[in-house]
């Protein structure tokens, strides 16, 4: 089967399924191939369970709703490039190595006011959740929001293939992936590959013109730029009140539910966008000021008389320094932090959580908790820092005593799953 042929039959039902555990009726479940599965062995489960089509890569069975393919994951990457480009609406691509969720949703909830939108949901961000975000929209859409993460080079450009973006925004460059990317240069080199392919297909870039990498873009013709300099398309400034993030623009006095100054350049952009497709200003501050963090991102929680400032839902050296810094400037005391490991920073592991380590127990942060075997590896003594190599040590030593008053800041990748630290607090 083809994929014209294939689309046709997608249409009938307009679902994809791929996680037998959640199979929806009438749906084409891609049997594809993870780390640990192949779902070919899971192909005529999933008809059982109501999937109207498997797309499988190994013979199996004779069955007449199997469809055959070479690659099941090719297929489906494939098939949705076919129906992006039957969709005719503009689609909106957003990257970079912090906040792209944030600022995803921040566009969502701004664009949302005045078309009828379809956006990445959660974090489906890589070579499976890009195609399926593109086939969850459909003829009423009227425009895409597609959040694009990448670990390695060529990805970004392989992801705006399939997608076909007109319009792209990089939340900024940070010490994210290094280990994939091979260091900073290799990020900037990764994520910028979202403007060289806008810039070949002669489509639009939005750019903060506060950070020097995005300024330089600005060569290129076809772009909508915003910023604290009066030459930018969007001139705003940064306020933040009570330490969630504001800004503002155009005389729009605008303060968000979100924690953390870099949240303001994130609705700084959400608000540029929001100009830039003509959503009225007090829809625009409307939906700035609705929007509820979720998941563990800069989300503030009270709890007995002390603000918690829950984000551990990841983290990496330049997101894990804005936090702090962050947590440095606020007005509480005591100001504590209780830290997870950061992954993902290959040769770079021992340096990056040594130096944050050491800036940290010299800054205004009053207690620093570390937890996890690279923190604990750092050699630093100081009476402000706790080292546990793991979180069940944390666990067993935890005083409450030392956390009753203040503010917490909980932050480390996600992989130690820090939201641990919430039942104890
Ligand atoms: P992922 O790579 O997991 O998809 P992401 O880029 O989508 O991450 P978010 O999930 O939006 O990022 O946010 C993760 C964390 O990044 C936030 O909780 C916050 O600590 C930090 N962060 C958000 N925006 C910025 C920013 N503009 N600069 C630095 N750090 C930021
Ligand atoms: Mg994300």
């Amino acid at each position: 089967m083809n994929i014209p042929q294939l689309h046709k039959l997608f249409l009938t039902s307009s679902r994809i399924s791929t996680d037998t555990r959640k199979i929806k009726d009438g749906s084409i479940f891609f049997a594809l191939k993870g780390e640990n599965f192949d779902a070919n062995e899971f192909a005529s489960e999933a008809l059982n369970k109501g999937a109207a089509y498997a797309v499988v890569d190994t013979t199996l069975e004779n069955n007449d709703r199997f469809i055959k393919v070479e690659d099941s994951l090719k297929a489906l990457q494939e098939l949705a490039t076919f129906h992006r480009q039957h969709l005719k609406i503009p689609i909106l691509a957003l990257t970079g190595s912090n906040g792209k969720t944030t600022t995803k949703e921040l566009f969502n909830a701004v664009l949302s006011k005045k078309f009828k939108t379809v956006a990445t949901v959660g974090n489906l961000n890589n070579h499976i959740g890009v195609p399926l975000t593109l086939l969850s929209m459909n003829s009423e859409t009227e425009l895409g929001i597609v959040e694009m993460g990448a670990n390695h080079q060529k990805e970004i450009t392989f992801l705006c293939n399939i997608a076909l973006p007109d319009f792209g925004y990089i939340t900024n460059f940070g010490k994210a992936h290094l280990e994939g990317f091979g260091g900073v240069k290799g990020v900037i080199k990764g994520k910028k590959e979202l403007y060289q392919y806008l810039k070949k297909n002669e489509k639009m870039l939005f750019l903060n013109l506060d950070d020097p990498l995005q300024k330089e873009e600005q060569e290129y013709a076809q772009n909508f730029t915003f910023g604290s300099t009066p030459a930018a398309n969007v001139q705003v400034e940064y306020t933040s009140h009570d330490s969630f993030a504001g800004i503002k623009a155009e005389e729009n006095e605008i303060t968000g539910n979100l924690t953390g100054a870099y949240n303001s350049a994130n609705m700084a952009a959400a608000y540029a966008i929001g100009t830039y497709f003509k959503v009225p200003k007090e829809k625009i501050k409307e939906a700035l000021e609705e929007y509820i963090p979720q998941n563990n991102r800069s989300q503030i929680i009270l709890k007995n008389n002390r603000k918690i400032i829950m984000d551990a839902y990841n983290a990496n050296p330049s997101s894990m320094t804005a936090a702090l810094d962050n947590l440095s400037r606020m007005d509480l005391s005591p100001k504590i932090a209780i830290l997870g490991d950061m992954f993902e920073l290959g040769s770079m592991a021992a340096a990056e959580h040594q130096e944050i380590a050491e800036n940290y127990a010299k800054s205004e942060v009053d207690k620093i908790f570390l937890i996890g075997s690279n923190f604990a590896a750092t050699s630093l003594e100081s009476e402000k820092v706790k080292k546990f190599a793991t979180f069940e040590a944390f666990k067993q030593w935890f005083q409450p005593s030392e956390f009753n008053r203040g503010v917490i800041l909980v932050k480390g990748s996600r992989g130690m799953a820090l939201e641990r630290a919430l039942e104890l607090l």
